[in-house]
C-alpha cells in the first residue's frame, strides 16, 4: 500500500512552508481589518514593487501571476518573433522550453558541464546563430551560472539573456543579486518558492523600452497577468527576511555535505564558488545531488520514495527537455550527455529540510545515508552495483 507523505513529515522535525510566522500573521490581521485583501488596486503591490526595485537596484519590477508567465513576458519584452531561436539548457525547468514554443520561437538546446546543472558556455557560444534573438539562463539547484561569462558571450553577439532566478531569489553572484545580470530577469512566488504568495512572478529589468513592452502587452483596459493585493501583502514580510534565511539554509547545507562525507550521494553544486564571500552568496530552494547509474530508472525513485517515509523531502530531478520532447520541436547542440546524466541520476532536496535545526540536518544525513545503502549497494535489500 502507498503511504501518502507530506512535505512535512512529523517524523523528522522539518517546518511546513509557509511559515506562519509574526510578520505574516500580522499582514493577515491587517488586511482583515482594513479590506485591503478584497480590493483590486491598494497599497500592497505598489510597496513590492518599491521594495523589489530598491532590494535589486532594477529600475522596472513588474508584478504578474507566475514565474511562467514571467518568463514569457521576458519572451514578448525584447520582443521575439516568430522562428528565432531562444537557447536554453537541455536541463532546466519544462515551462521555459514550453514558453519558447508559446511565443512560437524553436528552442535550440545546449549541454550542461558535466555533473551540475549548470548550462555550458563553449556550447552556448556554439549554438548562437543569426536566427539566435535570447538566451535563457536558469539558476537551478544550489547553483549560479556565471553570469558575466553569459552576459559577454551573448553581448558580442547581439543576443539578448532572461536570467531565471525563480529558485535563487537574493542570491548575489559576484556582487549583484541574481536576475539582475540579464537583460531582463524573472522571479517567482510559486507555493514552495522561498518568497512564496501560492501563485505569483515578477520581471525585474533596467531596460526602459523592454519594460514598456510588457506594460502594453499586460495591460489591456484591465490587467491581463495581475499579482493581488492580498499576495504582494504576505510577499513583504518574507522579503524583510529572505537573507538571514538564506544564509540559516546555507549553513545547514553545509552542514549536511560535511555529514554526507563520501557516502556516495555526491552534492551536485558548485559550493567552492561561493565558499564566504559576500559578494557570492548561494540560495537553496532545491540542493542537487547525484546518485550513481543505475540499469533501471526504479533505483532513485525508490530511493526517494523511502527517504520521503523517513520524512526527507527529497525528488528526482528535472526531465532532461530533450528526453521529453520530440525532436521535431528543437534544435540541439551535440547529443548532450551531461544533461542525460542529470535527468537519470540527479535528486533535488527541498529547502524546508535546511530551515530545520543542525540536529535533524544529522538525521537527514544519516536517513540519507541509510536508503543510498539500501538501494545502491551490494548488501542493501536491492543491492546492485
Ligand atoms: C518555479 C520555477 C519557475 C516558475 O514557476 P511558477 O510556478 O510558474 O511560478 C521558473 N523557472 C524555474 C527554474 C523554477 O524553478
Amino acid at each position: 500500500m502507498r503511504v501518502h507523505i507530506t512535505e512535512s513529515s512529523p517524523i523528522l522535525n522539518i517546518p511546513s512552508w509557509p511559515i506562519n510566522d509574526d510578520g505574516v500573521r500580522e499582514v493577515f490581521a491587517q488586511m482583515l481589518e482594513d479590506g485591503s485583501w478584497g480590493r483590486y488596486h491598494g497599497p500592497h503591490c505598489e510597496t513590492l514593487v518599491a521594495a523589489l526595485r530598491k532590494y535589486h537596484g532594477v529600475d522596472h519590477a513588474i508584478l504578474c501571476s507566475s514565474g511562467t508567465c514571467s518568463v514569457e513576458l521576458a519572451l514578448r519584452a525584447i520582443p521575439v518573433t516568430a522562428g528565432d531561436e531562444v537557447i536554453l539548457a537541455a536541463y532546466d525547468f519544462k515551462a521555459n522550453f514550453v514558453n519558447v514554443l508559446t511565443t512560437r520561437c524553436i528552442p535550440v538546446l545546449i549541454d550542461t558541464v558535466a555533473d551540475y546543472p549548470i548550462p555550458d558556455l563553449q556550447q552556448l557560444a556554439d549554438a548562437i546563430t543569426n536566427r539566435t534573438r535570447a538566451v535563457i539562463v536558469s539558476h537551478l539547484h544550489g547553483n549560479l551560472a556565471p553570469m558575466q561569462e553569459v552576459c559577454r558571450i551573448a553581448a558580442d553577439r547581439g543576443v539578448v539573456v532572461i536570467e531565471d532566478a525563480c529558485q535563487v531569489p537574493g542570491a548575489m553572484l559576484d556582487g549583484r543579486r541574481a536576475g539582475t545580470w540579464g537583460n531582463v530577469g524573472v522571479l517567482s512566488f510559486g507555493g514552495s518558492k522561498l518568497l512564496t504568495s501560492g501563485r505569483g512572478g515578477a520581471v525585474l529589468t533596467s531596460d526602459a523600452q523592454m519594460a514598456q513592452r510588457i506594460r502594453v502587452y499586460t495591460q489591456r483596459g484591465n490587467e491581463a497577468y495581475p499579482l493581488s493585493e492580498m499576495q504582494a501583502a504576505v510577499l513583504l514580510p518574507q522579503l524583510l527576511q529572505l537573507d538571514a534565511r538564506n544564509a540559516d539554509r546555507h549553513q545547514r547545507l553545509l552542514e549536511l555535505v560535511r555529514a554526507l562525507g563520501n557516502s556516495g550521494i555526491r552534492p551536485a553544486m558548485n559550493l567552492a564558488d561561493t565558499a564566504g564571500a559576500v559578494s557570492n552568496q548561494p540560495a537553496f530552494y532545491k540542493s542537487a545531488f547525484m546518485l550513481p547509474q543505475s540499469d533501471n530508472d526504479n533505483q532513485r525513485k525508490q530511493f526517494c520514495e523511502s527517504a520521503r517515509i523517513a520524512g526527507v523531502p527529497v525528488d528526482p530531478g528535472f526531465s532532461g527537455l530533450h528526453r521529453v520532447h520530440s525532436r521535431q520541436r528543437f534544435r540541439a547542440v551535440g547529443d548532450l550527455p551531461n544533461a542525460t546524466q542529470l535527468h537519470n541520476r540527479l535528486i533535488s532536496l527541498h529547502h524546508t529540510a535546511l530551515l530545520s535545526s543542525a540536529e535533524t540536518v544529522k538525521q537527514i544525513a544519516g536517513i540519507l545515508q541509510d536508503c543510498f545503502e539500501d538501494r545502491y549497494t551490494p548488501g542493501g535489500v536491492d543491492g546492485r552495483v
